[in-house]
């Protein structure tokens, strides 16, 4: 066995193991439980007064007049008093942005930051020149050029940006230069959103009606080729779908496919050739070469990829495990469709969840036990486009939420003011103080 400090470290993976399965079994959640876990707070501050007393005495000597004050006592001696909440902005802001939505992804947060009151600093994505160049030579005569600046450039220039103290970043991008951005962000302590990547899930239910299936088709279609093609962070990655139901969806998807794009420039293409060829690395193993049920042609001169769908690819291979972000659609099948929750559960967090379904039981439950930045039924992707709720991932998805009031929110400072009148004063506050007679 190791030191007692690889003994501390097991002991503390055992300590994170059981909390995570406590939290896993979902009790945590229950409102029962959260309101008995402060009422044990309050019974552990009401039957426990004398010991806590004595332990801030022999640690602090803290009189227990003072102590009582720690404990319970502030909303009566902030009587009489307003209290509110400021919001203030955060100050010089740095957004990174990607190419994929490279106009919305640097239009959106900028607007939250400016309607903060923020000076920005945008930095759009070099693999979208074109665009790039565009925000560079227009935000500047649209906006006040001295409080918002564009800075054009790659990588390099994106990390002499992260040398300079920042009041806040918003990332947009993969996860890898996301944690260098967190890491260069800590040494000012500069508070950062991620916004990253995932694999998000789409679990198609039997609908009961040809035209409802018709339907769910089409906006699962629009949603994973209809969106640059698949090359977005909330496309649809993968369908999960009963076996009998299978067959009939593929044939499905392939006869819509054939009427929805009947030229080729109504489908994106792959960004560039690393891209093109990343996707195609991805149909290199043989046991996921085989699964192709539909299409599967890649154009390198065109750097178009066929709208290819796949059926259960193996589960360990690289299409069911890193971020697909390209026109290829597996399809994993469950015996029920009620399974789709355990398969999901043990995956990381994606940035979305989507469920084609009219059952409000298998409904609730995806709400209840999976967790995702958002969770959409009947349709895809459009939740992108609601002000009314919030943007943003969980977990290695990302964190920090924008649009609409939310981006006002992402680069505010909600200031808490406190405003006290010197009318009335409570003496037992301060000393001397009676030990038998601490409270008010
Ligand atoms: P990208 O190459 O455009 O990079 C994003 C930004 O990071 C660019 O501005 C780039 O110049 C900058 N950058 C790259 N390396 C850097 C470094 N070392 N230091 C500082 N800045 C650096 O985009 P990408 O990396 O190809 O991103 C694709 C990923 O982004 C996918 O995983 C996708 O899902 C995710 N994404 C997420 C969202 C979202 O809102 N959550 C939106 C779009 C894309």
């Amino acid at each position: 066995m190791g030191s007692v400090a690889d003994e501390r470290a097991l002991g503390f993976g055992g300590l994170v193991s059981e909390l995570r399965e406590v939290f896993d079994s979902g009790r945590t959640k229950d409102m029962e439980w959260r309101q008995s876990q402060l009422r044990g707070l309050l019974r552990l501050l009401r039957e426990k007064e004398e010991e806590i007393f004595d332990v801030l005495r022999e640690d602090l000597g803290k009189h227990r007049g003072e102590s009582f004050r720690d404990e319970a006592a502030t909303p009566l001696v902030a009587f009489p008093a307003t209290a509110f909440v400021l919001p203030e902005p955060l100050g010089v802001v740095l957004i990174f942005s990607c190419w994929n939505l490279p106009i919305g992804l640097v239009l959106e947060p900028l607007s939250g930051a400016l309607a903060a009151g923020n000076a920005v600093v945008v930095k759009p994505s070099e693999l979208a020149p074109s665009t790039a160049a565009f925000l560079a030579a227009n935000l500047p005569k649209y906006l006040d050029s001295k409080a918002v600046k564009v800075v054009e450039g790659g990588p390099q220039v994106g990390e002499m940006l992260m040398e300079q103290r920042w009041d806040k970043v918003l990332y947009t991008g993969s996860g890898r230069v996301g944690r260098q951005i967190m890491a260069k962000a800590a040494k000012n302590l500069t508070p950062v959103a991620l916004e990253l990547g995932s694999k998000c899930p789409c679990i198609v239910d039997w609908l009961d009606s040809n035209r409802d299936s018709q339907v769910a088709v089409n906006r699962i279609i629009g949603a994973k080729w209809g969106t640059c093609a698949g090359q977005a962070c909330i496309a649809i990655d993968y369908l999960l779908v009963e076996e009998e139901f299978a067959p009939i969806l593929i044939e499905m998807l392939k006869s819509t496919l054939k009427r929805f794009f009947t030229k080729p420039e109504f489908m994106a293409r792959i960004l560039n050739k690393k891209h093109f060829q990343r996707l195609s690395d991805l149909l290199d193993d043989p046991k996921v070469a085989s699964s192709v049920v539909h299409g599967g042609y890649f154009d390198a001169k065109t750097l178009t990829v066929e709208p290819t769908i796949l059926l259960n690819p193996p589960l360990d291979s690289d299409i069911m495990n890193a971020e697909i972000f390209g026109p290829l659609l597996p399809i994993i099948t469950v015996k029920k469709v009620e399974d789709s929750i355990a398969f999901l559960k043990p995956r990381p967090k994606p940035l979305a969840i989507y469920a084609f379904t009219r059952n409000e039981k298998l409904k609730n439950r995806i709400i209840q036990e999976t967790s995702s930045g958002s969770v959409t039924f009947n349709d895809a992707i459009v939740q992108y486009g609601l002000d009314s709720i919030p943007f943003g991932g969980v977990g290695p998805s990302g964190f920090g939420q924008y649009h609409g009031k939310y981006s006002f929110e992402m680069f505010s400072h909600k200031k808490a003011v406190l405003k006290r009148s010197l009318l009335i004063e409570f003496m037992f506050r301060y000393p001397p103080w009676d030990d038998n007679d601490s409270k008010i």
